[in-house]
């Protein structure tokens, strides 16, 4: 494939964007910025959110920086890293739920370009507040983008 310089430094600068160098958590995962750790083993480490929703929101991160859950290797251990933190976040605090939010990409939300997974804990009538505006559709329309998604699977 030829590029052009134009197109060479922007991909560069693309690339650099997501570089484990200047990465919050890849920062966080060397040492270099504090954080509160409630977890850590060889492939992952969980800390508690700078800027958390609630009492004991807490972050589980892969120790090695892969922008989106896509991104990371199948047989990578992140759900049973999710669940363990999530099961010792409800012994501790007593809450008896909890909502797992994993944002992908800016238009999603996600706004540190390293996948984590956000665990929020959650009590009947705690205020904290999550919406999902659901909007009405045809069948036609569900079973045809239901159609087209399938194929690609
Ligand atoms: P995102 O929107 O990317 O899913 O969420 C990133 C999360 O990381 C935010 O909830 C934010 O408060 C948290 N965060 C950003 N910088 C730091 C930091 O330096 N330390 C900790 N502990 N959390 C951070
Ligand atoms: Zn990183």
């Amino acid at each position: 494939m030829v590029i052009n310089m134009e197109e060479c430094i922007q991909q560069k600068s693309k690339i650099s964007e997501h570089t484990s160098e200047t990465c919050i958590f890849c920062k966080i995962i060397k040492g270099e910025i504090p954080c509160a750790k409630i977890y850590e083993d060889d492939k992952i480490i969980s800390f508690l959110d700078i800027a958390p929703t609630g009492k004991g929101h807490a972050l589980v991160v892969p120790k090695e920086h892969y922008e989106t859950l896509i991104d990371l290797p199948e047989e990578f251990p992140f759900l049973s890293a999710v669940k363990k933190v999530a099961r010792a976040q409800s012994a501790a605090l007593g809450t008896d739920g909890f909502n797992l939010v994993i944002n992908n990409k800016r238009s999603a939300g996600q706004v540190v370009s390293h996948v984590h997974a956000h665990i929020i804990p959650r009590q009947a009538n705690d205020g904290v507040f999550f919406e999902l505006r659901h909007r009405k559709a045809t069948e036609k329309e569900i079973a045809d983008v239901a159609e087209k998604i399938s194929k690609f699977l």
